[in-house]
């Protein structure tokens, strides 16, 4: 069988590439986001009684990772475990059979802007427009399991125990920035901690340098050892 989703909604994210988005949702601080609601979507009354839960499944659509049924692969590598290949139903990969993906994010309540409907989220790993097929509500009592096991992945992947600090030039842009997104340092802070380099990085001795977009500026830091130099954000 084969079935037809609707697109309900539209997310809003400061994450414009894949690159540097955290690996799952409520991982990273400071990462705040829209999803806007289509038409016939778009209704106050299917959001009622909503703000009564704290957090939220966004059910949405892998859209920049659509592979042909002919290029499916039964085993992923996850970056958690380097190179080492996983079943892809053991993994939370975008590379998977039906492109669907869910996080759970934190439920900031919703607005009305120009006649159209968003629901305002933080914590989440979603690319800018991604499509979102669903929103339900997180329900504690079930969705909660504090003796279930993680597999190869049983605990959050530690913030690395790195030490960040801003370049006299990125001060300045930065505190430009926050101006329009009082997140920011926070964002990039927590962001850059987590290291979103690709897992075959690994521990780097020589310095080397990164970029990545975020809101419309280009973020752009060096490494070295367990030292971050943000060196400059660029508006795009
Ligand atoms: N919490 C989700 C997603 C986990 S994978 C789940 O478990 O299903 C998270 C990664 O998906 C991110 O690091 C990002 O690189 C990637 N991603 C996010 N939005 C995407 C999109 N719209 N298309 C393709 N990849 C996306």
């Amino acid at each position: 069988m084969t079935f037809k989703l609707h697109q309900i909604g539209t997310v809003h994210s400061p994450f414009k590439e894949k690159f540097g988005i955290p690996r799952q949702a409520g991982l990273v601080r400071g990462c705040e986001g829209l999803i806007e609601l289509h038409k016939p979507w778009d209704r106050q009354e299917a959001l009622h009684g909503l703000e009564g839960f704290s957090h939220l499944w966004v059910i949405f659509i892998f859209h920049q990772a659509i592979k042909p049924v002919e290029k499916w692969r039964p085993t992923v590598r996850p970056p958690r475990l380097g190179c080492k290949r996983q079943g892809v139903f053991a993994t939370r990969s975008p590379y998977r059979p039906n492109p669907i993906g869910m996080s759970v994010v934190e439920n900031h309540g919703w607005k009305k802007h120009s006649g159209k409907w968003y629901l305002i989220i933080s914590g989440l790993d979603l690319l800018d427009g991604t499509p979102v097929v669903d929103i339900k509500p997180y329900l504690p009592y079930s969705d909660s399991l504090p003796n279930a096991k993680g597999g190869f992945a049983h605990q959050a992947p530690k913030s690395m125990n790195m030490k960040l600090s801003f370049s006299k030039q990125a001060k300045k842009e930065v505190s430009q920035a926050q101006a329009k997104y009082p997140q920011m340092v926070t964002l990039i802070t927590s962001l850059l901690t987590h290291n979103p380099r690709p897992a075959y990085f690994g521990h780097i001795e020589q310095r080397q340098n990164f970029g990545m977009k975020l809101y419309d500026f280009n973020v752009q830091w060096e490494v070295k050892g367990n030292a971050i130099l943000v060196q400059s954000l660029t508006p795009l």
